[in-house]
C-alpha cells in the first residue's frame, strides 16, 4: 500500500510517499516559504537532496508541484496517481472532537475548521491541503491524524485548569497537548523493543526538539503531558519559555506596556534557550558557547535540564514509578550531554544511565545500566510512518466494512 503523507504548516508543506509493504520512503520533500518571493521545493528520491525555486502562492500550488514531481517522467516514484492508495494529513488540533485518526468527510472538514481557533497557524493550511487533494485527486481516501488525539484520554484532573470552570465549558479552555503522534509512536516502539505489551508499561516519553514536551503514558494510555492549551506550556524550549508564574505575564505587560500579541511573541519566539543565553535557540550552539565558558549559556543549559528533570519527577509520581524513560527528536536523540544532565542524581529512583551507552550516536537503543530498574531508551521518532500506519488501519477497516455490507446484502437476496 502506498500512502502520501502531508504535513502543512503556515508557509510550508512537508510530504513523504511511503510504501508500507516494504517500509520504503519513495520520496520525501518540503515546499517552503509558500506565499513568499523565495518559495522553493526541496526533495530527495533517495539519491541526495535537490532544490528548485518554484512559484507557490498557496498550498494548492504547492500540492500541484508535489504531484508533478511524483509523476515526473522516468524520475518520479509513480507513473499515475492511481498508485497512491490514500492520503494522510497531519492535523495539529482536533480539539475535543477527535480521539483518534479519522477518514475525512464534510463533517470532519467542518470540525477541523472549528478547531482552527485552537491552532490558527496550522489547521487552516491543513484544510487547504485537504481541499486541494479533493480537487486534484477526487475520490482518493483522505485520513486526518491529529496531534491532540493521543491526549484525549487525559483525566479531567490533568486537563482542567483551576480557573473559573465556565472558561472550560464556554470557551473550551483546557489542556490539549501536542506532539501526540510522536509520543504514541515512541511509546509503542519502546514496548516492542522491550518485548512487552504497551498496556503493561508505565512510560515517560520525552520529545525534545525545537518544540519540546513530555508525556506520562500509563499502561498504553496518555494520562498527562506538558503542553497545554497551546504548545507554550511545560518545558523550556528553543524559543518558548514553558511554565512560568502566570502573574509574570501581566507584570511585564504593565511594566512595559506590551499588548497581548507582543507578549505572546516574547514568550513564544524570544524566550527559552534563546532568551536566557542571548545566543541561540539551537542547543548545539548553546552547548558550544557553554563549553567556551559563556555563563549565560551554562545557565540556559542548566535551566533546560532542570525543567526536564522536574517533569520526569512529576510523572514518576503520578504513575507510581516508571518502567522506561524514552528520549526522541533533535535534542533527545542527539545530545548525550542533555540526557546526562536531566537524569543526573536520579539513581535513588532506580534510574541509572550508562555513560558509555549514552555516547552511542545513532539508531534505537537502550542506554541505561543493566541494573537500572527504569530502562532509559533513545528512539528516533517517525511521525510520518505513524500517520501512514493509521491510514492503513483505517483503509483496512473501510475494506472490512464493505465486505461485511456485501455479505449482508447477499444474505438478504
Ligand atoms: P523540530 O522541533 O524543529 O523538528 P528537531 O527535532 O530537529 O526540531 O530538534 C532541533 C534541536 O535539536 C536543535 O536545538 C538542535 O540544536 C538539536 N540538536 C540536533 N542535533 C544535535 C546534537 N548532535 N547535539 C545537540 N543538539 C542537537
Amino acid at each position: 500500500m502506498k500512502v502520501l503523507v502531508l504535513n502543512a504548516g503556515s508557509s510550508s508543506l512537508k510530504y513523504q510517499l511511503l510504501d508500507l509493504a516494504t517500509g520504503a520512503v519513495l520520496i520525501r520533500g518540503l515546499c517552503e516559504n509558500i506565499g513568499m518571493h523565495d518559495s522553493a521545493h526541496r526533495f530527495d528520491r533517495g539519491f541526495g537532496e535537490l532544490k528548485r525555486s518554484e512559484i507557490m502562492n498557496d498550498h494548492h500550488d504547492a500540492l500541484q508541484i508535489v504531484i508533478n514531481t511524483l509523476l515526473e517522467p522516468d524520475r518520479g516514484p509513480i507513473k499515475s496517481l492511481d498508485e497512491i492508495d490514500a492520503v494522510g494529513h497531519r492535523v495539529v488540533s482536533g480539539g475535543e472532537y477527535f480521539t483518534e485518526s479519522t477518514l475525512i468527510d464534510d463533517d470532519v472538514l467542518e470540525k477541523i475548521g472549528i478547531c482552527s481557533e485552537l491552532a490558527p497557524l496550522h489547521n487552516p493550511p491543513a484544510l487547504a491541503a485537504m481541499h486541494a487533494c479533493l480537487e486534484m485527486m477526487p475520490g482518493k481516501p483522505e485520513v486526518a491524524v491529529f496531534d491532540t488525539a493521543f491526549f484525549q484520554t487525559l483525566p479531567p484532573r490533568a486537563y482542567v485548569y483551576p480557573l473559573p470552570y465556565e472558561y472550560y465549558t464556554d470557551y473550551k479552555i483546557r489542556k490539549y497537548g501536542a506532539h501526540g503522534t510522536s509520543h504514541r509512536f515512541i511509546a509503542r516502539h519502546a514496548a516492542k523493543m522491550l518485548g512487552a505489551d504497551v498496556r503493561d508499561l508505565r512510560l515517560i516519553t520525552c520529545h525534545l526538539g525545537n518544540g519540546a514536551s513530555i508525556a506520562a503514558v500509563d499502561h498504553g494510555v496518555a494520562i498527562d503531558t506538558t503542553m497545554g492549551l497551546t504548545p507554550l506550556d511545560g518545558l523550556m524550549m528553543g524559543t518558548r519559555c514553558g511554565t512560568i508564574d502566570p502573574a509574570v505575564v501581566t507584570r511585564i505587560q504593565t511594566l512595559l506596556g506590551y499588548t497581548p500579541d507582543q507578549m505572546n511573541e516574547i514568550m513564544n519566539k524570544k524566550s527559552g534557550l534563546l532568551g536566557v543565553s542571548g545566543i541561540s535557540s539551537d542547543l548545539r550552539t548553546v552547548e558550544e558557547a557553554a563549553l567556551a565558558g559563556n555563563e549565560r549559556a551554562v545557565l540556559a543549559l542548566e535551566l533546560y535540564a532542570y525543567f526536564i528533570k522536574r517533569y520526569i519527577g512529576q510523572y514518576f509520581a503520578v504513575m507510581g514509578g516508571a518502567d522506561a524513560i524514552v528520549f526522541t527528536a533533535g535534542v533527545g536523540e542527539n545530545s548525550e550531554y542533555m540526557r546526562a544532565q536531566c537524569l543526573a542524581g536520579l539513581e535513588p529512583m532506580g534510574i541509572v544511565l550508562d555513560a558509555r551507552k549514552n555516547r552511542i550516536r545513532s539508531g534505537e537503543r537502550i542506554i541505561s545500566e543493566d541494573r537500572s530498574r527504569v530502562k532509559i531508551m533513545v528512539i528516533p521518532t517517525n511521525e510520518e510512518l505513524m500517520i501512514a500506519r493509521d491510514v492503513e488501519k483505517i483503509m483496512d477497516e473501510v475494506h472490512q466494512a464493505e465486505v461485511t455490507a456485501e455479505m449482508v446484502e447477499e444474505t438478504l437476496v
